[in-house]
């Protein structure tokens, strides 16, 4: 590609909210073969809300919502504000440990919590069956799973919902029509990923990928497809924005992200990684 060519399509990318940091980047979207997104907060809103909760025997279901918002108060998860606006008073924790890709520890009022999903319980040792059916309708409705263990016994199964982006449907489909192949990387439960995929039209999934996993996914996805287009948005995203051939960060994300990305995509709408795409397939058609 020539110098000059490269530079008018950054420019008129620029002019429709697509910054692409490097002239190499708008030739490697061309040449992406599978274009892969983070789920939460790229491909839907990142604020999910509390729509569900359901005590175990015995316990009650506003009381252990209001230990888990306490062990939530420090935390930066979406999931965490969700607990937060659903409840009032919660006291602060008296200590907490963050477990990423799982949820948390914290000690309240005494007592020993474990907030995180099915994944944390497991590893935990915590018999779920007194939520299993819960949990099985949650996952089903693409909800995501919120358990609470107090001292070590299943309490309650609450479940987050998250909407998915206007336009994302739109999107994905415009991207199918471009010949390449679609992808979610998520580190939520499967059957919650792979409903919201569906939904969106996307084919491949890859679900309950630990932060340090989403380099490995994209590698899978590379071996299977070729060369790789990823999208992303949180901290967790940039060593996958930095492995993938193309990164693309989306601009109302975390610096982190968008410090790891090659191409910024300055709305929050998923149609920027299609104008994105778009541009880059015109430059390289007119080249060759
Ligand atoms: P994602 O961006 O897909 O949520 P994470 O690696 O941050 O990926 O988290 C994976 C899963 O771990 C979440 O879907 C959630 O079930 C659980 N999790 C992580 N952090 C928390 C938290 N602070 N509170 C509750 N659950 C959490
Ligand atoms: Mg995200």
């Amino acid at each position: 590609a020539t110098p000059v060519s490269i530079m008018v399509g950054t420019g008129r990318a620029a002019e429709i909210g697509v910054l692409f940091r490097k002239g190499e980047a708008l030739q490697r979207l061309d040449s992406a073969r599978v274009m892969a997104f983070d789920k939460t907060g790229t491909l839907t809103e990142g604020r999910p809300a509390l729509v569900r909760a359901v005590a175990a025997t015995g316990f009650d279901a506003d009381m252990v919502l209001r230990l888990a918002a306490s062990a939530e108060q420090g935390s930066e998860h979406p999931i965490a504000r969700a607990l937060l606006d659903a409840t009032q008073n919660a006291p602060a924790p008296e200590e907490v440990t963050a477990i990423p890709g799982h949820g948390l520890r914290a000690r309240v009022e005494g007592q020993d919590l474990l907030v995180g999903n099915a994944r944390l319980m497991a590893r935990e040792g915590v018999d779920m069956t007194g939520v299993s059916d819960a949990l099985y309708n949650m996952e089903t409705d693409a909800q995501t799973p919120v358990l609470v263990a107090v001292d070590g016994v299943i309490a309650a199964a609450f479940a987050v919902a998250d909407k998915v982006k206007p336009g994302a449907r739109a999107a994905i489909a415009a991207l199918k029509h471009e010949g390449i192949q679609v992808a979610m990387i998520s580190g939520d439960a499967r059957a919650v990923a792979e409903a919201i995929a569906r939904d969106l039209g996307i084919d491949h999934v890859e679900a309950e990928v630990l932060p340090e996993g989403k380099v490995d996914a994209i590698r899978v996805l590379r071996e299977k497809f070729g060369p790789v287009a990823f999208v992303g948005d949180g901290i967790n995203d940039a060593p996958a924005l930095a492995e993938a051939e193309v990164g693309l960060a989306i601009g109302t994300g975390t610096d982190v992200a968008i410090e790891s990305a090659d191409v910024v995509l300055s709305s929050g709408a998923v149609a920027g990684a299609v104008n994105a795409l778009h541009v880059s397939r015109a430059v390289m058609r007119n080249i060759r």
